[in-house]
């Protein structure tokens, strides 16, 4: 071991020595004085005196941009270099994305005048660069997690940085739980904690008190425009209703409001609440007519180019930072600005995106100036927020939507819809506009929803719906759920974990001892709500994938049925044209669909929608999700081949005996009286169908049992869809019969079966139900 260590210390050395080489050059002189201008230098010998004290944990935080992860986690390898330990340390510092993991690898190498993979590295998914000698390595949060699973003392780690605690994305917020568990076990182990804004008192105190070192930094002041006074600053006019981009949908948000303020129900959302209580007086008539039009279920693609064409033309010279939800939104706005005459000219323009398999070359080109005269103009998703800072920035544009990050440990599949940014958000992109003069920010969203955001967003832990977070923890294979959720940094409440992992059980995918089943395994990986993943596992087994991916993906998105208030009565029949009296609005929605798609063949989606009150968004966002299903069912290996997926079944039987599978316990009985139905769940007692729904208007319903997604109680409880299915389906595919038999199964569904009480029917039954739940499992 002493010849180990003359050889550790050698190689040390000649670390120390390349670095001191490469800083005599003159691109190394330069990159030192470009790391020197970082504010975090400042603090640089009490940060390594924290590291190299007692301390095993320190939190870190300071204003975006100011040097946290591509200086720190440097520091601690020169600090290691210069003590002569640069070759025994590893340091491993975590990313919430794999952009920017590679990104910033990429960013630190060259700073030290290294190629990649030399002593600076990356992990991601799929992909990485790390060599024998890489002794500090960027990875995405999940690539450490899943290295955890297979060495839980991360043996020969000296360093972990976890960047961007702040977002509290939960990944993140599952690996301190471990992290901290681990501490006392690897008591040489330093840990830092890294964050953008001000709530290191939280992650300190949860770690007992540990050093916090704040950086101060600067921002110039910017400017917010919101929508309202960009109307009246650019005399742009909103698409008035029924024209181009989202025909119809303008005409119904109006007609909604109307519904939502006559009937002063809590359907409404604080956005939509404050929209509607909005007094748009003080704005001049023109203003006041083109914010009706504003959908916020919409990015305006034409605001945007707008707003761009206003900076190009009348702004001083400045890089522009779009923000946008997500990559699909980058790519068409970037199509659409390609073609205009201004934007679209790249001797006055450089449109560049900012996404995940950037090259580096075009990534190069993101921090660089642009020649003189030309404006740079970024597209990017909330990644910019606070991982990547690009310094020229002089004007922002912002959405106020962002998809949330997705719950996928494993997978780190997107999650599928854009919300509402919170205040602390918006706060965060403005200043963006502000790191090297005065700069402006254009909100496209009016001041009063601005106000109605929350003023932070809740944790990823504490949103993600509890039976998919539990299923995570079984997948990733850390214990038992309650125990390992009551340690995280704010815990979810304890009856819920209850009722979650209770809910699993009854579905199949966890077993009497909360071990993951096949089917949980399955679930796990498909960033669905269990229920949905489900569904489209069954449709996979039973080959009708195509009707139940539309069904799936309708009910993870939204019912694209329009009710505006006072067309009421003429919307529902449109909507009954589409159940052929088939008792479900589950079907009813795959009919509209198709039909959509065959209008859309033939150019007249449009029209189609118009005609049946139809939201064309809501149903380009099924077709989206439906390939996105796809793509995840294959590659869970569900799915053998993309292309053949025409020889799908659509039995509607079938179907249904799915749609049941998948709801459960979601269910209730029918019995037909003389004049009306009534109608049971075991919670409630007697519910009612919901006007919207097909079943709504029947006098008669000819199934025994209606399985549902959604009540809500409003005086009474309503079903909001509905599906009718009979007792055979109930029992072959409601819930799993391996917890109480069939006789626990029945009671379940309160005795109503009393045909089935027959002891050889039940018999029969109870086998053929257990092969398919075993079927399903394998
Ligand atoms: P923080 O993590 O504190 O937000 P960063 O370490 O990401 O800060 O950034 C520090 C500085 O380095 C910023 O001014 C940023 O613009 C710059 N920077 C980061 N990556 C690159 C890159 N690839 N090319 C040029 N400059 C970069
Ligand atoms: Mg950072």
């Amino acid at each position: 071991s002493v010849i180990a260590e003359r050889v550790l210390r050698r190689r040390s050395l000649h670390m120390h020595n390349k670095q001191l080489d490469w800083q005599e050059s003159p691109e190394g002189q330069r990159m030192l004085e470009f790391r020197k201008k970082s504010s975090l230098i400042i603090k640089r010998e009490h940060i390594t005196e924290l590291l190299f004290s007692q301390n095993q944990v320190v939190v870190v935080s300071g204003e975006t941009g100011c040097g946290k992860t591509t200086q720190l986690p440097q520091y601690i390898l020169e600090s290691e270099i210069e003590a002569a330990r640069g070759a025994a340390c590893n340091i491993i510092c975590t990313q919430p994305r794999r952009i920017s993991a590679m990104a910033v690898a990429e960013r630190v190498a060259a700073e030290r005048g290294e190629k990649i993979g030399e002593s600076v590295g990356y992990k991601v998914r799929l992909e990485g660069m790390k060599g024998r000698d890489t002794r500090l390595l960027f990875c995405t949060t999940g690539i450490l997690l899943r290295r955890l699973l297979v060495d839980r003392n991360l043996k020969g780690i000296t360093h972990v940085i976890v960047d961007e605690i702040h977002e509290r994305g939960m990944n993140e917020d599952f690996l301190l739980i471990v992290l901290k568990d681990l501490l006392p076990r690897r008591p040489e182990l330093r840990l830092i904690l890294m964050s953008a804004t001000l709530n290191a008192e939280l992650f300190s105190s949860y770690f007992g008190g540990a050093p916090m070192i704040h950086i101060p930094g600067f921002t110039y002041p910017v400017r917010s425009h919101f929508l309202e006074n960009i109307l009246e600053m650019t005399g742009y006019r909103l698409t008035p209703y029924n024209q181009i981009d989202n025909y119809g949908q303008e005409k119904m948000w109006k007609m909604q409001k109307q519904t939502l303020r006559k009937r002063k129900t809590q359907i409404a959302s604080a956005v939509e609440e404050a929209l509607m209580a909005a007094d748009f007086k003080e704005y001049s008539p023109r203003v006041r007519e083109s914010l009706t039009c504003w959908n916020p279920d919409s990015i305006g693609f034409n605001l945007i180019e707008h707003v761009l064409c206003h900076i190009c033309r009348k702004e001083r010279p400045g890089a522009v930072l779009v923000f946008m939800t997500g990559w699909d939104d980058i790519n068409s706005l970037k199509d659409q600005l390609r073609a205009h005459p201004l934007l679209g000219d790249p001797s006055r323009v450089l449109l560049l995106a900012c996404h995940g398999s950037m090259a580096s070359a075009e990534q190069k080109l993101i921090f660089d100036k642009p020649e003189d005269g030309v404006r740079k103009i970024v597209l990017a998703t909330n990644m910019a927020e606070t991982s990547i800072t690009i310094n020229d920035v002089v004007f922002v544009v912002d959405c106020g939507k962002a998809k949330e990050t997705s719950y996928d440990a494993l997978n780190n599949t997107p999650c599928l819809l854009p919300s509402w940014i919170s205040k602390a958000s918006a706060r965060q992109r403005k200043g963006r506009a502000g790191r090297v003069q005065p700069g402006e920010c254009y909100h496209l969203y009016p001041r009063c929803v601005h106000d109605a955001f929350a003023d932070y967003q809740l944790p990823e832990l504490l949103r993600t719906p509890l039976q998919s977070l539990c299923l995570q923890i079984k997948s990733l294979q850390l214990g038992s759920i309650s125990e390992f959720l009551s340690k995280a940094l704010q815990a979810p409440e304890p009856l819920s974990v209850q009722n979650a992992i209770e809910y699993l059980k009854m579905i199949g995918a966890l077993d009497e001892s909360e071990n993951l089943t096949l089917l949980g395994r399955n679930l796990s990986m498909l960033p669905v709500e269990p229920k949905l993943g489900k569904m489209l596992i069954f449709g996979a087994i039973f080959n009708c994938l195509d009707p139940v991916m539309t069904i799936v993906a309708g009910l993870s998105v939204r019912d694209p049925f329009l009710m505006p208030f006072d067309k009421k009565d003429l919307a529902e029949s449109a909507k009954a044209q589409f159940s052929a009296r088939d008792f479900s609005d589950h079907l009813a929605l795959v009919r509209a669909f198709e039909g959509w798609k065959d209008a859309e063949r033939e150019q007249s989606g449009y029209e189609y929608c118009w005609r049946n009150f139809l939201s064309v968004q809501t149903l380009k966002a099924i077709d989206s999700l439906r390939k996105q299903f796809l793509y995840l069912l294959k590659d869970v290996g569900l799915v053998e081949n993309i292309e053949s997926c025409n020889g799908w079944s659509r039995d509607e039987h079938l179907i249904r005996a799915i749609i049941c599978a998948g709801l459960f316990p979601g269910i209730c009985s029918v019995v037909n009286k003389e004049k009306s139905i009534s109608l049971k769940t075991m919670e409630d007692g007697a519910v009612l169908l919901h006007s919207s729904s097909v079943n709504g208007q029947e006098t008669r319903i000819p199934f025994p049992w209606i399985v549902f997604n959604e009540k809500v109680k409003v005086n009474s409880v309503f079903l909001r869809d509905s599906t009718g299915v009979s007792d055979s389906v109930v029992l072959l595919f409601g819930g799993n019969v391996s917890r109480g038999g069939l006789d626990g199964h029945m009671k379940m569904l309160g005795g109503y079966l009393e045909f089935f009480m027959k002891p050889e029917l039940a018999a029969t039954y109870l086998s053929i139900k257990r092969e398919l739940d075993e079927l399903v499992q394998r």
